[in-house]
């Protein structure tokens, strides 16, 4: 019986080879293969730390191997206390680990519904123009995750896909449930981001959502230029109805926008076929269309979903776990997670290697200070 669809993102992710025997033993187990646990484990391993990575599905399966790829810095809160350099850590990481991922930092577009000065496009019945660029830029995901994995192998860490968590208990050492086996860990990095609590609670203000996208085939010479994005911006809107899009390889662009969620919290039961999702995506399409005149006969190539998760206050979770000693659990960036997850995920291998605190920004919500995300 096959799963709920996701449908199918344009990027591909090249995968070094794997192990097929589970160990029994480990230093740190790194569950879950996205950008975060990838940049985790490439920055323990690089230490000379015994690193194995399980996966569930497959290396980038989640959020990371269907994102848009647009970098930012700082987190959906903004810049936050040692979460404020995230383009430099992902730059540093690239060069240290000679990853070529077509990473381009022309500035990030913020654009708002208001006539302002001479519009760029129409959304709908409303103007939409350019309020400010901001640092950031673009990159292929697949590439970046692919890079990533074949560089904590080459750092000696160990890659299991196929390989999903069921359960973690005890502390010094963790003890993790894994296919028929048990597997003991000194340490665990959780970074599980939309999937958090189908393993462990993630606080009474975890959301997660699937959030959906779509590409277009190769656009007629020169439309770029005519809708002025000759110089290759990526760009997002700062108000509702929430649009982010950007120029891909020479010809194309991707949009995304709008959010699906499944009753249960459980992002992994919705399904893009779904009639309400269907329809979220053929709004997605006829706003693009709308756009631009030049955009209105625009044949599109993919269309896909993938889990973000947020929390009220749109600050990542990033933490130790109260109970479970030797657990850092990192979460809920709110779609805005590129650069970030690799600067989160280097920052929580950094805390175990010496020992460092976490910022209190990052702790688990407890029912009594939950709020409904708005
Ligand atoms: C459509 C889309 C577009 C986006 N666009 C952008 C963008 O343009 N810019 C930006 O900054 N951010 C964007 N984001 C957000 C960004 O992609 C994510 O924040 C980031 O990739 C999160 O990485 P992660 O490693 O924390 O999580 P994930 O990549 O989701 O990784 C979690 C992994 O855990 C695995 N897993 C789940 N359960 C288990 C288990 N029990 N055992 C083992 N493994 C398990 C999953 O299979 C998955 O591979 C986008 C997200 C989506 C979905």
């Amino acid at each position: 019986m096959s799963g709920p669809s996701w449908g199918v993102p344009p990027w591909r992710v090249e995968l070094p080879p794997g192990r097929a025997a589970l160990p029994e033993r480990c230093d740190v187990a790194v569950v879950g293969a996205g950008l975060t646990g990838l940049a985790a484990a490439y920055t323990l391993a690089r230490q000379g730390v015994a690193v194995v990575v399980f996966e569930a599905r497959r290396l980038g399966a989640g959020a990371s191997g269907r994102s848009g790829g647009i970098v930012l810095e700082g987190t959906s809160a903004g810049p936050l206390p040692e979460a404020d350099d995230c383009i430099a850590t992902l730059e540093r990481t690239l060069s240290e680990a000679a990853i070529a991922c077509e990473l381009e930092l022309p500035g990030c577009w913020e654009l708002t519904h208001a006539e302002n000065g001479a519009p760029l496009w129409r959304d709908g019945e409303r103007a939409l123009s350019l309020s400010e660029t901001v640092p950031g830029g673009t990159l292929d995901p697949g590439k970046l995750l692919g890079g990533l994995a074949a560089a904590a192998v080459r750092e000696h860490a160990e890659l299991h896909e196929q390989a999903p968590v069921r359960g973690i208990s005890g502390g010094a050492p963790l003890v993790l449930q894994i296919r028929d086996r048990e597997l003991r860990a000194d340490r665990v990095v959780l970074a599980l981001n939309a999937y958090t609590a189908s393993l462990i609670s993630a606080g009474e203000d975890f959301h997660p959502a699937l959030t959906l996208a779509l590409s277009t085939q190769p656009l007629a010479p020169g439309t770029l230029e005519a809708i002025g994005l000759g110089a290759r911006n990526p760009f997002y809107t700062v108000d509702e109805p929430y649009l982010w899009g950007r120029p891909w390889g020479p010809d194309r662009l991707i949009f995304g926008g709008g959010l699906a969620f499944a009753g249960s919290k459980r992002v992994e039961r919705v399904d893009i076929r779904a009639q309400e999702v269907a329809r979220s995506l053929a709004q997605l399409e006829q706003r693009v269309r709308g756009l631009h005149p030049a955009l209105a006969d625009m044949r599109i190539a993919e269309r896909w979903g993938g889990p973000v998760a947020f929390r009220a206050s749109r600050t990542p979770i990033l933490c130790r776990h109260p109970s479970l000693d030797g657990l850092i659990l990192i979460a809920a960036y709110a779609g805005h997670g590129v650069a970030l997850s690799v600067h989160l995920g280097r920052l929580a291998a950094r805390t175990i290697l010496d020992g460092g605190t976490l910022p209190r920004w990052g702790e688990v919500v407890s029912s009594s200070e939950a709020r409904e995300v708005g």
